[in-house]
């Protein structure tokens, strides 16, 4: 890389967004970032927007306007706040934008860098599960170009073959299985949130650490597969592999499986998408098999984790099924961090708003908001009738 290239981080004081920027800081020659955005971590935005001489630094809490404000005093980074200066944000004309924003308040953001076609490392996941058909339709009408930031997904972008698709049996993303893959289903309706973010391969935020912890994460990533690659959803297989070396699989008609292995890092997904088509170095550590020794794979339990089978189905009925498994898995999940509901109740609240909310189509984001908030309020109702 030898040009310059712009770039805006959605979502810069989160695990994603700081894995980002230090690897665009590691290279000051190849990048100039123009915003930053955040939900309410003031201090640590104004620092990173400071330090890197961005253009504009949002935070989506329009509380904490004044905060930033004063927090970029005598530098020459413009403060903002709110919803709209989120879009405004993404509408900058960076060259590239990573889209690190968690859950489905990255949609709009996200949706906006789209409609100005721009190349996107998406990281977001449930942007894809929650209005995947419009999110796609939008990239194929701006001729935006989406990269696959997910490691799972980054791992089969790599592999795939697009140009023959028809070459491609299936696909088979692994899983880690979490940190309660061995855990008796007996004993999981007491695990604490601080167990369940506890990733035995990972360090990431929150709510997709809880998610890793129930599997609806990889339930998540079928849907994200589902969108990103040319297969129907019967060929894209779970398959759990404890040590997260292999991050997924494309096995084609001849019998031949591809794979992309690596360390569990984060960093190297997201330089892959940064360079793409060319290649960065990483400050990763090498993969060393010996060392490793041994590498594992299990079939997922569907009993244990029924997001798994949740997921699947809402994928299989379509409309807006997947945005409300989404939308009620962020108010469960939420709920559970707050210690007000047990861990196996963040499936069975997904589950209840599923059957309650039938399936419409969805013919535009409004659709998609709509039934976004209605699945919010079924699953409050839920939590509340819980605690
Ligand atoms: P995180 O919680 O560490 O960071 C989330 C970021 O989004 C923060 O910058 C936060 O300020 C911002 N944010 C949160 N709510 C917001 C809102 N309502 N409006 C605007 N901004 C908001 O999360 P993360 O682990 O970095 O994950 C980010 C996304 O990347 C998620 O969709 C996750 O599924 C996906 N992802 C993460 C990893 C990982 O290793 N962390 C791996 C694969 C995919
Ligand atoms: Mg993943």
């Amino acid at each position: 890389m030898n040009e310059v290239r712009t770039i805006t981080i959605l979502g810069s004081t989160g695990s994603i967004g700081c894995n980002t920027l230090s690897l665009v800081e590691d290279n000051p020659q190849a990048w100039r970032v123009l915003a930053l955005t955040a939900h309410s971590n003031v201090d640590l935005l104004a620092e990173q927007a400071k330090r890197v001489g961005a253009q504009l630094a949002v935070i989506a809490d329009p509380a904490k306007f004044a905060a930033l404000k004063d927090a970029l005093a005598g530098s020459d980074v413009r403060a903002a706040a709110g919803p709209d200066a989120l879009l405004e944000a993404a509408e900058l004309p960076a060259d590239w934008v990573m889209a690190a924003i968690v859950g489905a308040a990255g949609l709009k953001p996200t949706m906006k860098a789209i409609e100005r076609g721009a190349i996107i490392g998406l990281a977001n996941k449930e942007c894809l599960v929650c209005a995947g058909d419009l999110v796609m339709k939008a990239v194929q009408t701006h001729g935006a170009t989406l990269l696959p930031v997910d490691s799972e997904h980054n791992a089969i972008f790599q592999v795939f073959d697009f140009a023959r698709p028809e070459g491609v049996s299936k696909i088979i993303l692994t899983a880690s299985g979490g940190p309660f893959r061995t855990h008796p289903l007996a004993s999981l309706q007491d695990v604490t949130p601080q167990q369940a973010v506890k990733h035995p391969n990972w360090a990431m935020g929150a709510k997709i650490s809880v998610d890793s912890a129930s599997m609806m994460n990889k339930g998540l990533e079928l849907i994200e597969a589902y969108h990103l690659f040319p297969l129907a959803e019967d060929r894209i297989e779970i398959l759990i592999h404890p040590q997260s070396v292999i991050h997924s699989m494309v096995a084609f008609v001849d019998g031949s499986v591809l794979a992309q292995l690596g360390s569990p890092d984060m960093r190297t997904p997201i330089a892959y998408s940064l360079a793409w088509p060319a290649r960065m170095k990483a400050p990763v550590k090498p993969l060393d098999l010996a060392e490793i020794a041994r590498l594992d794979f299990e079939v997922p339990d569907l009993v244990r984790f029924p997001a798994l089978r949740m997921a699947r189905d809402a994928l299989r009925a379509g409309g807006s099924s997947p945005t409300i498994l989404n939308a009620a898995n962020e108010i469960a999940v939420a709920a559970f961090l707050e210690k007000r509901i047990g861990f196996l109740d963040i499936t069975s609240i997904v589950e209840e708003c599923l059957s309650a909310m039938p399936s419409v189509d969805l013919g535009c984001l409004d659709d998609v908001y709509e039934i976004d908030s209605r699945a919010r309020a079924q699953a409050a109702s839920c939590v509340n009738a819980l605690v």
